[in-house]
């Protein structure tokens, strides 16, 4: 397997000359002290520790996997100590507030490092990454007692957090949950009930697992409106913040999974143990989805970094494997044969990875600036910049998660496919990125769930198409300083304009039909988030061509001629050869609903 090495020489060009991060810190209240040496600074330390510690971690952590010994979890030989050298470096407070021991970094900064960690190794990466969306829970909804109890160790990294949402019976619709609180005479509550698929559940890493619970109250009305919120601790925390006695939530199993397999995936017995309520009775879901949203966009990440992972491995093979002549002749005349990489076919795979991979970062590194600004103006109290700016991250979470990773996984499978035989075998690593990759659509809401919330939620109810057209504006603005010009950029530019008027009538006439048909939401959401993730990933990659050109063209770019020539090809090749695929997607998003509800469901298979 070709070692990991930080794609820095991208992330710097997104970062400094597309989407200049230098000036969006120098207008954050948190920002100043993101200077451009410290930033570049973490950056470097992130990435050594990701190609040195992690990555090496990552196919014997796949065959090791997790062990489960009555009710204990190990990981993988080399995680412990990869996980406190990670503690050490102080790698989990990079963005969070000074306050709590947190270096008070804007929130950006963490995805960077998120990005390059997920990338060496995602199932290392998840142990930690579940904390971030428990820190953030408890940051938004604790009360101050909460706060000073259980953030200090979390910020650091000596505890951990999870998730505890998904039962047996239920994973999507969590209106169905029976795990249920018992309020006590003091105040607190005992939760009892089972807990399945819950990453970081149980392992060795950390002295004290903090669980986020969601369970019901006694009388607490059915559905989503009946549950709350809850903090189990598998140590119980004494007011001076020791540990106290173990805790009655016990680890029943683990998975046996297809992959991230060094991360353990707990079944969790809960059984009358205490806990205290965060936030309001039968508003846990509300709370909740902060946790969620923190965490789809984490994994959306785990789109970007599958895409590189396995395009970092399958180039070098394209390069050094030979096969056959070049159709326009012999390429490496005094060799056997010709590399892999003068077929047109083999071309057409890396690219469309490489395209997946820095389109997609580029939609990350766009949101996290959204993100910082939406924390700056939470602690700024302007309400409407508040909420304006939640409108436009909700729009992008949903197609970020469900696009990106469905797109993660084809670039995974691509990577495989580079490697012909040799990608199926173990030994070369890319099977298990595939195998890695599979689970970004399922977890943190299925695609087909992302989809309905941004077609159903973000755009017809909560927006009535507005968040489309504010999206499109900003399209036709990039487009518009383009529009004549010459070669490539101008022929995007022009596209790019034509898609952004064709995603506003996409979206009315979906509306249009939705009032009459109560099933075409459903029907059409897939195909609908398809399409967005298409057009917006062109968006995203037309900005880097633009900028390229730009750079190119006055000589003042920090990178070579090379460099910008090779993101123009690209951004090229993504508008000719991938943005198409858009338009299928709106073909089949404004087909009506009967083409799926017509058939009995007892007539699809017939006997
Ligand atoms: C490795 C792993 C780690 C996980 N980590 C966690 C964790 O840390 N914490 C946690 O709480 N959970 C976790 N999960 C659970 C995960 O979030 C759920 O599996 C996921 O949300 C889907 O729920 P489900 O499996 O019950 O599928 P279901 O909800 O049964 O869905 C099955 C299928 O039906 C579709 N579907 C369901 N309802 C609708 C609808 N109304 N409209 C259209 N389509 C619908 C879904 O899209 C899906 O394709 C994890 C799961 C795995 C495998």
């Amino acid at each position: 397997m070709t070692p990991y090495k930080a794609p820095l020489r991208d992330m710097r060009f997104q970062m400094n000359e597309v989407f200049d991060y230098p000036a969006h810190y120098a207008s954050l209240p948190n920002g100043a002290d993101a200077t451009p040496d410290i930033v570049d600074a973490i950056l470097e330390g992130a990435a050594e520790l990701s190609e040195d510690i992690l990555a090496p971690l990552n196919m014997s952590g796949d065959r090791e996997g997790c062990h489960f010994t009555d009710g204990a979890v190990s990981t993988p030989a080399g995680f412990k100590e990869a996980y406190a050298q990670f503690v050490a470096g102080g790698w989990q407070g990079l963005s969070f507030p000074t306050e709590y021991g947190g270096q008070g970094l804007p929130a950006s900064v963490s995805v960077f490092k998120s990005e390059m960690m997920g990338t060496a190794n995602w199932s290392f990466n998840m142990y930690p990454g579940l904390s971030i969306g428990c820190i953030n829970t408890l940051l938004q909804y604790g009360t101050e007692a909460q706060k000073s109890q259980y953030l200090p160790p979390l910020v650091s990294g000596q505890w951990t957090g999870t998730m505890c949402l998904t039962e047996a019976h239920c994973g999507t619709d969590l209106g169905q949950i029976r795990a249920r609180a018992e309020p006590q005479p003091d105040g607190s509550f005992r939760v009892t009930g089972t807990k399945v698929f819950i990453s970081s559940g149980e392992h060795d890493l950390a002295e004290n697992i903090i669980h986020i619970v969601l369970a019901r109250l006694p009388g607490a009305p059915a559905g989503t409106r009946g549950i709350s919120l809850f903090i189990v601790p598998r140590m119980n925390v004494n007011a001076d913040g020791s540990l106290g006695e173990r805790n009655t939530v016990r680890c029943g199993s683990i998975e046996h999974k297809m992959g991230i397999r060094a991360s353990a995936t707990a079944v969790l017995n809960f059984e009358a143990a205490a806990a205290s309520m965060i936030g309001e009775p039968n508003k846990g879901l509300e709370a909740m989805f902060t946790f969620m949203n923190t965490a789809r966009i984490g994994t959306a990440i785990q789109g970007i970094a599958h895409a590189e992972a396995s395009f970092q491995c399958a180039l070098p093979y394209a390069l050094e494997r030979r096969s056959m002549r070049a159709l326009s002749g012999k390429k490496e005349p005094e060799q056997a044969a010709d590399a892999l990489i003068w077929h047109p076919d083999v071309r057409r795979m890396l690219l469309t990875q490489k395209a997946i991979a820095e389109g997609g970062r580029a939609m990350i590194y766009g949101a996290a600036q959204l993100a910082d600004k939406l924390f700056s103006a939470a602690s700024d109290g302007v309400p409407a910049r508040h909420e304006e700016l939640e409108d436009t991250l909700g729009f992008y979470t949903p197609i970020l998660k469900g696009f990106l990773t469905e797109m993660g996984l084809e670039a995974a499978n691509l990577g495989m496919q580079v490697f012909g035989g040799h990608g199926y075998i173990p030994e070369n690593g890319m099977e298990q990125i595939a195998r890695d990759a599979r689970i970004a659509t399922l977890y943190e809401g299925t695609t087909g769930i992302q989809a309905l919330d941004l077609l159903g939620r973000k755009v017809l109810l909560g927006s009535k198409g507005r968040c489309v057209r504010e999206f499109t504006a900003t399209m036709w603005r990039l487009s518009r300083k383009h529009l004549f010009a010459a070669g490539s950029i101008g022929k995007m530019a022009r596209t790019l304009a034509a898609r952004a008027i064709q995603w506003n009538l996409l979206t009315t006439r979906i509306m249009l039909r939705a009032g009459k048909d109560r099933e075409l939401v459903g029907s059409a959401s897939f195909d609908y988030l398809m399409y967005s993730g298409y057009v917006m990933m062109a968006y995203f990659w037309a900005l880097q061509a633009a900028r390229a050109a730009e750079l190119s063209a006055s000589g003042r770019g920090k990178d070579s001629k090379d460099f910008y020539r090779a993101k123009v090809q690209t951004a090229a090749f993504y508008f000719e050869r991938i943005l198409p695929r858009a338009d299928a997607h709106r073909v089949g998003a404004l087909a009506p609903a009967w083409t799926v509800m017509q058939i009995d469901k007892d007539h699809f298979a017939l006997k």
